[in-house]
């Protein structure tokens, strides 16, 4: 973890720095200001049970509303505040923010939704994560059950005895822990048995092609019977056709998300589009 540490923002300043540098640098400024700043939001996209199951819960995606740029999306500055530091502040104000979401949901009766929060490798390696992460259920008197951290299975790989650690504890807190982009990583299933995770979010990658007979489609039915040995949730992320999800239906494939049955959303319309569907559904 030292290493990693050590590279963080001096990246910047090496000799080979270029016009993209400079480019960089400019962002670097503007994301030290944009928390202060208050120029973050959360957007919320819905996690639906399958077949035609209820909404589970959300994802809250983080959005950042530049004042020059407009609204910019997490891949084009999250590996920055990752190299700069920033994402321990970062990280921090969207699990707050998060866990005060969902506690209004609570109170509007809700009770069984969970917010699911991305956390970076940079997070993950963090010390202080338990602290944070316990401060923002307290703080918003949220059940640690309401709570679900996503960590990329890369993450999760990366140094796995020390990995398996901080998931375990939080597992302890009662937080639920889902490994996101799977199957882009390389866990061993020794290695994923020994995993204190609740669900397997499978990779858009795997998503987009599964007509019949693909590999694709052999790989998600594999996944998803490997869910069902280790007893982990599985959800498909990225599911933006009916076809796509009649077959992850037909396969037993616990959950979805994607632009099909829902985008990422503010919160105000989160909540309206979940009404709506529960009148239509009812
Ligand atoms: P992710 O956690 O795998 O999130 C899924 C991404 O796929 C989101 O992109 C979402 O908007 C997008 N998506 C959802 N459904 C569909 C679909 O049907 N089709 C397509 N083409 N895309 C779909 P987004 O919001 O741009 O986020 C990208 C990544 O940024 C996330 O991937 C996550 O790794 C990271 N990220 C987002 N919010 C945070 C955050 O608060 N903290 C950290 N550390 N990372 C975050
Ligand atoms: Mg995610
Ligand atoms: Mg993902
Ligand atoms: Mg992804």
């Amino acid at each position: 973890h030292t290493k990693r540490a050590g590279r963080n923002g001096y990246n910047f300043f090496e000799p080979s720095m270029n016009a993209n540098a400079h480019h960089q640098l400019q962002w670097l400024q503007d994301l030290r200001v944009a928390l202060e700043r208050k120029q973050f939001r959360l957007v919320y996209q819905p996690k639906f049970s399958l077949p035609d199951g209820p909404v589970l819960g959300a994802e809250a995606l983080l959005r950042w509303q530049h004042p020059e740029r407009g609204l910019v999306g997490p891949d084009e500055f999250i590996g920055l505040a990752e190299r700069s530091g920033l994402i321990i502040p970062i990280g921090a104000w969207v699990l707050d923010e998060a866990c005060r979401q969902m506690h209004e949901w609570l109170t509007l009766g809700y009770a069984d939704w969970k917010i699911a929060v991305n956390l970076s490798a940079v997070q993950f390696a963090d010390p202080h994560l338990l602290e944070v992460v316990r401060g923002a259920l307290e703080r918003h008197q949220l059940p640690p059950q309401s709570l679900t951290l996503e960590v990329t299975e890369s993450t999760a790989m990366h140094d796995t005895e020390a990995s398996l650690l901080t998931l375990q504890k939080i597992a302890d807190l009662g937080v639920e822990i889902s490994i996101d982009d799977f199957g882009t990583g390389y866990s061993s299933l020794l290695y994923l048995k020994r995993l204190p995770a609740n669900e397997l979010k499978i990779d858009r990658g795997f998503v987009r092609d599964l007509s019949d007979g693909t590999e694709d489609a052999a790989i998600v039915s594999a996944i998803v019977a490997l869910g069902r040995t280790l007893n982990l949730r599985i959800v498909a992320e990225g599911v933006e056709t009916e076809r796509q999800q009649q077959f992850l239906a037909s396969v037993g494939c616990d959950a979805l998300q994607g632009y099909l049955r829902g985008r990422p959303m503010a919160p105000d319309l989160f909540l309206q589009t979940m009404r709506e569907q529960h009148k239509s559904a009812a």
